[in-house]
């Protein structure tokens, strides 16, 4: 091994993981238990999602192929930042992480390899994998539009656009532009309409909230069944979160945005997975991500989040299958990422903090 890292470094480095692979195998406790399997090899993940259904699926995954599954859960940045600290002797085989802007940020930041597989190729839609094969979108969410009826015309909400209109003047409520979510959104406007246009909606938006950006999607979802706010917008998965709780969900009127014709279609954004540079398990990794594009793991990893699995054919689940069909923007993943930094910068202009 060679390394520009000082053997301190290295030390400190090493004891923080095994501290950090203990705490992970402290966690919930395995149903069923995996003391049955012979555990012949290990893929490690880093990943920014924390759902039960996910290690369920990582157990499942255990049981067909006797690799074992360690994992390291962190926020995005957090493990993209750790993987550039740790450097070749990172033990991390694949990056999990939700939306577009940060698969493209641990892209900018080096740390994924293309990996050439037909069976991803084949299972992933094109518009939901990096071009180069750095990383894979394995669901999909959409950010939609929701409205309370009582307090604003929801006929005049049909498209992202529709939000910047003066006649939503003091009913837009939305949360913080340094949020992911938003700015993959107006990352999309950019590349569709160009940065003009995007800062023109953006100040338009502005100029019509209600209150300063605030909370995450389920206080702004909260805030429009309330009354408090006119609109707002979420991701769809949020919305499934008050499926047993009508006196929210029943007060929205749900608008997937951009249906109309020549119109973009609405805004789909991806949880992916990709490959590490130094990954030290890199066929077991590659295995992993193979076996996350079948249809039950597909099943679990959407649905446990009420998502939209990737693969093509994969049920959702029926709340998810309830929001109905709709038109997605067909923009490529990788392009939304791309976009970032612009978007940061029209939304600073336009006051929206
Ligand atoms: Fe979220």
């Amino acid at each position: 091994m060679t390394s520009s890292l000082s053997p301190l470094h290295i030390l400190a480095s090493v004891a923080g993981l095994a501290s950090l692979f203990a705490l992970a195998a402290c966690a919930p406790a395995e149903e069923g238990g995996l003391e049955d399997v012979e555990i012949t090899g290990q893929v490690n993940i880093y990943s920014s999602r924390h759902y039960d259904t996910d290690l369920a699926l990582y157990e499942d995954f255990t049981r067909a192929t006797g690799i074992k599954v360690n994992r390291i859960e962190a926020g995005a940045d957090a493990l993209i930042e750790r993987i550039v600290s740790e450097g070749e002797y990172s033990p991390a085989d694949l990056l999990i992480t939700v939306d577009a802007g940060r698969l493209w940020r641990a892209v900018d930041a080096g740390v994924l390899a293309p990996i050439e597989s037909e069976t991803l190729a084949e299972r992933v839609p094109e518009s939901l994998r990096h071009p180069d094969g750095l990383w894979f979108g394995l669901s999909t969410r959409a950010r939609i539009i929701i409205a309370n009826a009582s307090a604003v015309d929801t006929s005049g909400l049909q498209s992202y656009a529709d939000l910047a209109d003066p006649a939503f003047k003091g009913q837009v409520c939305m949360r913080s532009s340094t949020n992911i979510y938003n700015i993959s959104l107006l990352s999309s406007v950019i590349a569709h309409a160009g940065e003009e246009a995007a800062q023109t909606w953006a100040n338009g938006v502005v100029a019509n909230f209600k209150r300063p950006p605030q909370g995450n999607d389920t206080v702004n979802i909260e805030a429009v069944a309330s009354g408090e706010c006119g609109v707002s917008l979420v991701n769809t998965y949020y919305l499934a979160r008050y499926a047993d709780k009508p006196e929210i969900l029943d007060k929205l009127t749900i608008i997937f945005p951009n249906q109309g014709e020549g119109e973009t279609g609405t805004h789909v954004n991806v949880s992916g997975a990709g490959l590490t540079k130094s990954a030290p398990n890199r066929a077991n990794a590659i295995r992993f991500l193979e076996y996350l594009t079948e249809s039950k793991a597909q099943q679990y990893f959407a649905n446990g989040n009420n998502e939209y699995p990737a693969v093509v054919g994969v049920a959702p689940t029926s709340f998810v299958e309830e929001l109905g069909e709709f038109r997605s923007d067909t923009l490529s993943t990788a392009t939304i990422g791309a976009g970032q930094a612009k978007a940061v910068a029209i939304y600073d202009a336009a006051g929206w903090n």
